[in-house]
């Protein structure tokens, strides 16, 4: 089972790209949990048909620690297992441990088990890995392989470069790595050539160039992924070539994240070239 965890700033598209990418996973016949590890608990709403999941804080506060496993994950698309760990009320505790809370409780009870016959459990993480509870799947080990989601936006960058020092700190006495940056594109001036060149000098790839394409909000406004909403459009055939990367992908580093100066000198070359 290969463990994956999206990383990037809040609204880039982490869980946009999670699940579309997931549908094409499920087309090429694979077997996938999402795990949401954001207290918004919309990780899986494409998946479901709607916001139909009970987080797992919220179950456990009303349950107690007696739940079952059916009782913390719900059946999607093309059989996927969906699971939201939730969150504390606002202003109340670290959001961060929930996530520790939901994972070491899924694991508990068997969710990762052999006999599940998972290929890939997916977490999607609100973009702050600078906060313990956030960096917890890839600072224990529950994620092995890690994807940024960024753009060409400046502040989009910076947190890509960010997630990179905190997977570099795990990465040395973990096994954590970084899998590549997906481009989600805000169709900035020369984007596709700026980040393949960020992530080329982090020691990456850009594993994928997802266009920006009204498409994706036409299928969300139907609670569906992309390609379950129409599998002929362009945009089902762009999330099926990252799931292919995906699945394909051997490069797997330790990232060596740019210092500001070298990321300001980055966009400043490319935010100046002729498109
Ligand atoms: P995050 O999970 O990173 O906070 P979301 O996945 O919720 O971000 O994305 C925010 C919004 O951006 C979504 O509601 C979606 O409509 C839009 N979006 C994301 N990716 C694309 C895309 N490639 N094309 C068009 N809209 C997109
Ligand atoms: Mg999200």
């Amino acid at each position: 089972m290969r463990k994956v965890a999206i990383y990037g700033k809040g609204g880039i598209g982490k869980s946009t790209t999670t699940q579309n990418t997931v549908a094409g996973l499920i087309e090429m016949g694979k077997k996938v949990m999402v795990v949401g590890c954001d207290p918004k608990a919309d990780s899986t709403r494409l998946l479901l048909g709607g916001l139909a999941q009970k987080s797992v804080l919220d179950t456990l506060r009303e349950e107690g620690e007696d739940v079952e496993l059916d009782d913390l994950r719900k059946m999607g698309y093309g059989g996927t297992w969906c699971v939201e760990s939730g969150g504390p009320e606002p202003g109340v505790g670290c959001a961060g441990r929930g996530i520790i809370t939901s994972i070491n409780m899924l694991e508990q009870l068997g969710a990762y088990a052999p006999s599940e016959g998972l290929d890939y459990a997916f977490y999607d993480v609100l973009g702050d890995v600078v906060c313990g509870g956030f960096a917890m799947p890839i600072r224990d080990g529950k994620a092995e392989e890690i994807y940024i989601v960024v753009s060409g936006e400046m502040m989009a960058m910076y947190a890509a470069n960010n997630i990179c020092k905190g997977i570099m700190k795990f990465a040395q006495s973990g096994n954590v790595r970084l899998g590549g940056l997906i481009c989600n594109s805000r169709a900035v001036d020369n984007e596709r050539e700026m980040i393949e060149e960020l992530a080329k000098k982090i020691g990456t790839q850009m594993i994928s160039f997802v266009p920006r394409d009204n498409d994706v909000q036409r299928a969300e406004i139907n609670r569906k992924t992309v390609i379950e909403w129409n599998p002929e459009v362009k945009q089902a055939d762009a999330y099926r070539a990252l799931a292919k990367a995906i699945d394909e992908n051997q490069n797997f580093v330790i990232p060596k994240p740019l210092a500001i100066e070298e990321l300001e000198t980055l966009l400043l070359d490319y935010g100046l070239m002729e498109a």
